[in-house]
């Protein structure tokens, strides 16, 4: 049975991890540029999905679609796609292609047609999977979230506890490559429950590896409570990013609260302090437009970036009400011209990137895409 795997640039690490997930039950996931013949995968986020709503419902094979955008809105799928992988793809996908292949009938766990559709009968154990194989891919190293920010999909795909790939997996990876980059909701959350650290095991994890070791940066960035001068000695030590990423998504604890952020501003002005006492620079995700906010809450977040972009840099993104999220289907908030002035000589003076201008562009940034 040909199955074919459909190229989209932002679903580049899903396709390393379900090429290999699927090569362990005997089927090749061949890139193709258009649906091809038999059958045909795709991987969707919210922003690509319009785009190829018309390929797929056109489609003369059968068709498959996954991702965060499928997971998120199942049945809109199904309505002009054959089969809607619900959720994590590693055992689901291999499982349904299997059941074409025998031409068996009956509904599959975590998978979703016209008909309806059964919920995923598993989680996926990360240990049980390679990240990636002759496809190559970052290496994933946790998954799920205990935090619930409403405007993000992680923890409503993978689920709110966090599950950890063992040190020796990950190390055994890691020597493919010089440079190694790690996926991670979090990194400094690793092998922790999510909400604790436990920096033991960092440091283990990061003494195991060899080679270039990128950790708290793109794209395995942090959580700014997490940084503390502990966790920035290891950075230091063992690592060769000279930048530490984390979110603080807004300047107005009224806003952090209301999206169920779990730190305060002040966090994150202690994180970014922390890391320029030990010489590294701070890079902030900061998110403008969220519907809630008001004028005084933008001027809290201009003021932030301000004082951010004296010793660190500001990736500013402008808030997308996704689907399957606490804000869906909420109206952003526009951002005020005096904001977008200042934020367009920030940008030339290059302390300041992101898609607050074009939102779309913030998905194809972003490698930890949801496997099917
Ligand atoms: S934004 Fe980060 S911390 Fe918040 S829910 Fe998403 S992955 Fe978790």
């Amino acid at each position: 049975m040909r199955v074919n795997w459909r190229e989209i640039n932002a679903a580049r690490n899903s396709y390393a991890c379900l090429f290999a997930a699927c090569s362990l039950h005997g089927f090749t996931l061949r890139p193709v540029k258009s649906p091809g013949s038999e059958i045909t995968c795709y991987s969707l986020n919210s922003l690509n999905e319009p785009r190829f709503r018309k390929e797929i419902r056109e489609a003369s094979c059968t068709t498959v679609v996954g991702g965060p955008h499928a997971t998120a809105c199942p049945r809109e799928v199904a309505r002009y796609a054959d089969y809607v992988v619900v959720g994590e793809g590693e055992s689901t996908l291999p499982r349904l292609l299997a059941r074409l292949e025998e031409g068996a009938e009956g509904p599959v766990p975590g998978v979703v047609t016209r008909d309806g559709g059964l919920p995923a009968d598993h989680s996926v154990l990360l240990d049980g999977f390679p990240p990636f194989t002759v496809m190559k891919g970052y290496i994933e190293i946790s998954r799920g979230c205990p935090f619930g920010c409403a405007f993000c999909q992680t923890p409503r795909i993978f689920g709110f506890a966090m599950r950890h790939r063992s040190i020796d997996a990950i190390a055994t990876y890691a020597r493919r490559y010089r440079d190694v980059r790690l996926v991670s909701p979090n990194a400094l959350a690793y092998g922790s429950d999510g909400r604790r650290p436990r920096l033991d095991r960092v440091e283990r994890l990061l003494t195991s590896l060899e080679g270039n070791i990128y950790f708290g940066t793109f794209p395995n960035e942090v959580r700014p409570e997490f940084v503390s001068d502990e966790a920035l000695g290891l950075i230091a030590r063992y690592c060769s990013n000279t930048r530490v990423a984390f979110g603080i998504q807004s300047g107005s604890d009224r806003v952090l609260a209301g999206i169920g952020r779990g730190h305060t501003v002040a966090d994150g002005v202690r994180a970014v302090e922390l890391c320029r006492d030990q010489g590294l620079t701070p890079v902030v995700d900061l998110i403008l437009g969220f519907p809630f906010e008001t004028g005084e809450d933008e001027e809290a977040t201009l003021r932030l970036i301000r004082w951010v972009t004296r010793s660190g840099r500001v990736r500013l993104h402008s808030f997308i009400p996704l689907p399957g999220t606490p804000l869906a289907g909420t109206s952003p908030r526009p951002v005020s011209p005096a904001a977008d002035r200042l934020l367009g000589r920030l940008a030339l003076d290059g302390k300041l990137t992101g898609s607050w201008r074009d939102p779309g562009k913030r998905f194809s940034m972003v490698p930890a895409d949801t496997p099917l």
